[in-house]
């Protein structure tokens, strides 16, 4: 859809934002009968919502801040997210060590494992286990030894959480949503005081117009308080941003067999190594920012922090930048409270609140508890629209791809095809039931199974479905959020640029201007990533 195909038309409810939040409203909204439209300014999930450290979790450390509501509603909402997107949410095992002055003692570690186990009501993914000093080592040989007194082991989940928040856009779409990315709201309508639409700006296209609502709805993460200002100059700013900064490595370097939660030893905080098929990312720094939202990149103090951190837990791999494949960071939209409080212990949880011209803010939270989030947020729209709309299934209905609890029949059809195991098993990690969609484009036309990168598993028939089914409109779309070759690959796939722009352009009527300013334009993001060195 174009914006003029909108253009003073009337919806009941606008969102502004396609981040998890913005995306789990609008799949809510369009599911009780909310005629939805939501726009977002560059890509679906290219704000916070790609920079996470893609765990669907309770979330340990909020139990040391005492924040039990949080965590049980977390593992509730963890629960269900492997029900309705078992694709995209797995379990995996957990260790923690423990070294000698690390700031949590190994009791307090037990009692938080037994307050985890206890609040995700005994359905966690894995009954924790404390262990010795031997038994961490035999789960983790290459770990520190000298001053190592034991641990534990437990289980979380782990997420595409770029392809989270596209899986739930494209629910929302499916349940009569219209969703605009690369479109812009550049100021709020106001009829008698009242917020009533937005004006639209296309990124793309340069295209304008607008759009009326009898709602609108600020789920803009870190940039809230910017569209806050837009309905009141004066309006008090919500947020306290941070921001965190995750490096990329290749797995064999570090040597960890499973994913790590620890202490980092520079300050203490809890820190993740986390496994990414042969790839591992160290996450995560957390320091304030005051910038412009658009503008965070990593540091090289983040880097070297990450760096040092991992290096002291598993001391023969001395990683060094070189090992680097490649960083994101992203601003975690929190809370503002007490000033003088670290950033790391801010709250997660999430506000809802009316402004002085009755847009409806939502900001805070957290990947993992959107989808009450969303209900919630939802539950308010209703009332302003003055309907009264049962609470939908959210819970129940499967995201994309999620339809099937057991994928392996599928794994069984890549073989046939000719595909090797490394392809088609990531095409069902990815895609769940819809990689059939996959292998049927790469039967008509077994080019489509070529790959486009020698060191990535990623084929040509996944260009054409990122176009047709999950909104892809720009090479960074693609290379970013839909197939990570720019995470994955030493290049970030820049290889593979040139023939995603021809793809694309077969999909998207392209002429050759269009598509070398599309890998120029790649090639240029690349470079600014890369910065920090
Ligand atoms: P965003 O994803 O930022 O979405 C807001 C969107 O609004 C953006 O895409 C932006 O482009 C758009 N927008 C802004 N202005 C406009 C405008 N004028 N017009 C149109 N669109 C606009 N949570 C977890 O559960 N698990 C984790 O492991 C985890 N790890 C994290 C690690 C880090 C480093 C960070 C930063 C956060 C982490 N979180 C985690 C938190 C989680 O990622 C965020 O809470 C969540 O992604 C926020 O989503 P959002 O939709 O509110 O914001």
């Amino acid at each position: 859809m174009n914006i003029s195909d909108l253009d003073g038309s009337s919806t009941d409810l606008l969102v502004i934002g396609g981040g998890i939040t913005g995306a789990g409203i609008a799949r809510d909204a369009a599911m009780r009968g909310i005629t939805t439209v939501l726009v977002e300014q560059q890509d679906l999930a290219a704000g916070t919502s790609s920079r996470s450290s893609r765990l669907i979790h309770g979330g340990l450390r909020y139990l040391e801040q005492g924040n039990v509501r949080l965590v049980r509603e977390a593992l509730h909402e963890r629960a269900i997210l492997m029900h309705i997107a078992p694709h995209l949410v797995r379990a995996i095992p957990f260790v923690f060590p423990l070294h000698d002055g690390d700031r949590v003692p190994r009791w307090k570690l037990a009692a938080g494992l037994v307050a985890y186990e206890l609040l995700a009501g005994f359905r966690n993914v894995r009954h924790p286990r404390i262990l010795g000093k031997r038994g961490v080592l035999e789960l983790e040989p290459l770990l520190r030894e000298r001053g190592l007194t034991g641990g534990a082991m437990y289980g979380d989940a782990q997420c595409d959480d770029a392809r989270l928040v596209v899986a739930t856009a494209r629910s929302a779409v499916d349940h009569g949503a219209t969703v605009m990315t690369h479109t812009r709201v550049t100021a709020l309508l106001d009829e008698g005081g009242r917020i009533t639409g937005a004006a639209l700006a296309n990124q793309l296209s340069g295209a304008t117009g607008a759009v009326r609502a009898t709602v609108v709805l600020n789920a803009t993460g870190p940039w809230t308080d910017e569209l806050r200002r837009m309905e009141d100059p004066a309006a008090a700013p919500m947020l306290r941003l941070t921001r965190g900064t995750h490096v990329v490595v290749p797995r064999e370097r570090l040597g960890h067999r499973h994913a790590i939660t620890f202490l980092s030893p520079i300050d203490g905080r809890v820190m993740f190594i986390l496994p990414w098929n042969d790839l591992t990312y160290i996450g995560t720094t957390d320091a304030d920012f005051t910038a412009d939202p658009s503008s965070v990149a990593p540091t090289r103090e983040d880097v070297v922090y990450l760096l040092r951190s991992a290096n002291a837990l598993f001391p023969a791999a001395r990683l060094t930048d070189d090992d680097v494949r490649s960083t994101w960071a992203g601003l975690r939209p929190l809370l503002a409270q007490d000033g003088a409080r670290a950033p790391s212990a801010v709250s997660r949880e999430h506000a809802i609140v009316e402004g002085s011209r009755g847009m409806i803010t939502i900001a805070g939270g957290k990947l993992t508890t959107y989808r009450a989030m969303s209900a919630e947020a939802v539950d308010l729209v209703a009332r302003r629209l003055d309907r009264k709309v049962p609470r939908a299934a959210t819970d129940i209905i499967p995201l994309p791809g999620g339809n099937a609890a057991d994928l392996e029949p599928f794994r069984a059809r890549g073989a046939p095809l000719g595909l090797p195991t490394t392809v088609s098993d990531r095409l069902v990690d990815r895609y769940g039931t819809e990689c059939a969609g996959i292998h049927n484009l790469g039967m008509k036309n077994r080019q489509l199974f070529d790959r486009l990168h020698p060191a990535h598993p990623a084929v040509e028939a996944e260009v054409l479905h990122a176009v047709r089914r999950e909104m892809a409109l720009t090479v960074e779309d693609v290379m970013v959020r839909r197939l990570h070759l720019y995470y994955e690959t030493r290049d970030h796939g820049l290889r593979a640029a040139t023939r995603v722009a021809e793809l694309m352009a077969g999909e998207l009527g392209w002429d050759s201007d269009h598509q070398r300013a599309e890998v120029t334009r790649y090639r240029q993001f690349v470079a600014a990533s890369e910065k920090w060195r």
